[in-house]
């Protein structure tokens, strides 16, 4: 048995074919995802290869892997024969995309929808964009340096595991500089979407076919990555903390939502009369 804290059951053993999974209630599609996540991480990265886990392993029993870890030892936790993910239509917020400027992240260009190198490239301005979705730290930037112009529809912050989320105080300060709604998109690893923010702004809906997030004691939140093939991770502790509620979202939308995304405090390692001590002796 096979269970995820926020889901349903699933099992190990039983293959889905492709064909069948298009068809499955989402929950079950869920659940096939993330048993082809484990599948590979098992099979084809050294991390998995490593792990004491037999057919009959419980979600719990599969352990937390530490960002830090991670980072320092990529390699270990990459599936290096698996191609890469496709690329992603942009989610716009509200309705459909108006004319949108998209730097930082390789999504689908349409004739509404184009991607940028910079927010200083020239042909970005003469696209004359009704919107742009950018990394958080390029739009303040670009602010603070360039003036930034007014905008007619929205702003799209990108945020992610290592930049953080967006704080109340930059959601403000993009506010008072592009003079439109702010809406927070948390991407992953290699720039998939995992959690967006709906005009109401309350909280992140998750993408479930891309993520799932846990919540451990102290808020403590993991994720496990379903959406990139290259990075077959699962229960990576973030860092971050923050609430899953599962109420249905005024703006329809029925995935559960992530609130109150914040970075943990580092805790400090050694205590205070430990540090005085050290630095005594
Ligand atoms: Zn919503």
């Amino acid at each position: 048995m096979f269970r995820a804290a926020h889901y349903h059951k699933v099992t190990l053993s039983l293959p889905m074919p492709w064909i069948r999974r298009r068809s499955l209630p989402s929950e079950d599609r869920h659940a096939a995802r993330l048993r082809e996540v484990y599948h590979a991480m098992r099979s084809s990265t050294r991390y998995g290869q490593s792990l004491d886990l037999g057919e009959s392993a419980k979600w719990a029993d599969v352990p937390s892997i530490d960002l830090l870890e991670f980072l320092c030892h990529t390699d270990r936790y990459t599936d290096a024969s698996a191609g890469s993910a496709n690329r992603e239509e942009l989610v716009y917020p509200v309705g459909r995309a108006p004319r949108t400027a998209v730097v930082g992240r390789d999504v689908k260009q349409t004739w509404r929808v184009r991607t940028f190198e910079s927010l200083l490239d020239e042909k970005l301005w003469r696209f004359k964009p009704h919107a742009i979705a950018a990394p958080a730290d390029s739009l303040r930037c670009y602010a603070q340096d360039s003036g930034a112009a007014p905008l007619r529809n929205a702003v799209i912050a990108f945020s992610d595991i290592l930049q953080g989320p967006l704080s109340f105080e930059d959601s403000d300060r993009l506010w008072a500089a592009y003079q439109v709604p702010v809406f927070e998109q948390f991407l992953g690893l290699d720039g998939e979407l995992l959690a967006w923010e709906c005009e109401i702004h309350h909280g992140l809906h998750v993408r479930e076919d891309a993520a799932l997030f846990e919540t451990l004691v102290d808020e403590r939140l993991m994720i496990s990555f379903l959406a990139n093939p290259r990075l077959p991770l699962l229960r990576v502790e973030t860092g971050l903390a923050g609430r899953i509620v599962k109420e249905p979202c005024p703006c329809g939308v029925n995935s559960p939502r992530i609130v109150d995304l914040h970075r943990r405090p580092i805790k400090r390692r050694i205590a205070a009369h430990e540090f005085a001590v050290a630095a005594v002796g």
